[in-house]
């Protein structure tokens, strides 16, 4: 099987998935919210939570409180009632709540471009760390989800069983100038046309695709 083009992918993807939505962080980032707190906070609130209903969510949140300073300000309960359509909210609230305050007694407001700093916060985990440190800092990281590892993995650029390991295979193979668009454009291509069940009559990549593991 010769090598996967994953160079010839991205170009012909990156013109192709213009026309879907956006991941939902993205979109948030293209609206504004793009600072390392709204997008840690906004990935947060998309654990878990379908796009059409963290995307809402987030900006109902982001409309009342936006900095680490003014989300310490309102109570658990308020942040809860706020988010409430997320998946978890109570906990998300008292997480969110207990970030801004330790921002704002700790890090004079502001949440730092650190993996490290974001890591060692409650509810938030590499998948969120990393997408605010590539999307807010421009911090090449990589985020790997289920779509993103069913695509890659149908190609055959990577063969590997869990998200984890596709994180660490791409890590070592892709070179970092793809790394936060395969956040940027394989989430949304994995969930719109490379889904379980995948659209390889309207797919842009079939013509190169060896389609492992499509039944
Ligand atoms: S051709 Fe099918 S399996 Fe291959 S990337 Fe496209 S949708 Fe996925």
């Amino acid at each position: 099987m010769p090598a996967f083009d994953i160079e010839a992918a991205f170009e012909r993807l990156r013109t192709f998935m213009q026309r879907y939505p956006k991941a939902a962080m993205f979109q948030l980032a293209a609206e504004g919210y793009d600072s390392p707190f709204e997008q840690l906070i906004s990935c947060m609130i998309s654990i878990r939570t379908y796009d059409e209903t963290s995307l809402p969510v987030s900006r109902r949140l982001f409309a009342k409180a936006k900095t680490p300073e003014a989300v310490s300000q309102l109570s658990v309960e308020e942040i809860q009632t706020l988010i409430k359509a997320s998946t978890f909210a109570d906990r998300k609230a008292a997480q969110i709540h207990a970030i801004a305050q330790t921002l704002v007694d700790q890090y004079a407001g502001e949440l730092p471009c650190d993996a490290e700093v974001m890591l060692g916060f409650k509810g938030v985990g590499p998948k969120c760390a990393h997408l605010a440190l590539g999307i807010a800092c421009q911090q090449p990281y990589i985020s790997v989800d289920v779509h993103v590892h069913r695509v890659v993995n149908r190609w055959g650029y990577v063969a590997t069983k869990t998200p984890e390991k596709t994180t660490a295979a791409l890590a070592a193979k892709l070179p970092q100038s793809h790394w936060i668009e395969t956040n940027q454009i394989l989430m949304p291509f994995g969930k719109h046309i490379c889904k379980q069940r995948p659209r390889c009559a309207i797919c842009p990549i079939e013509p190169m695709c060896p389609k492992l593991g499509v039944g």
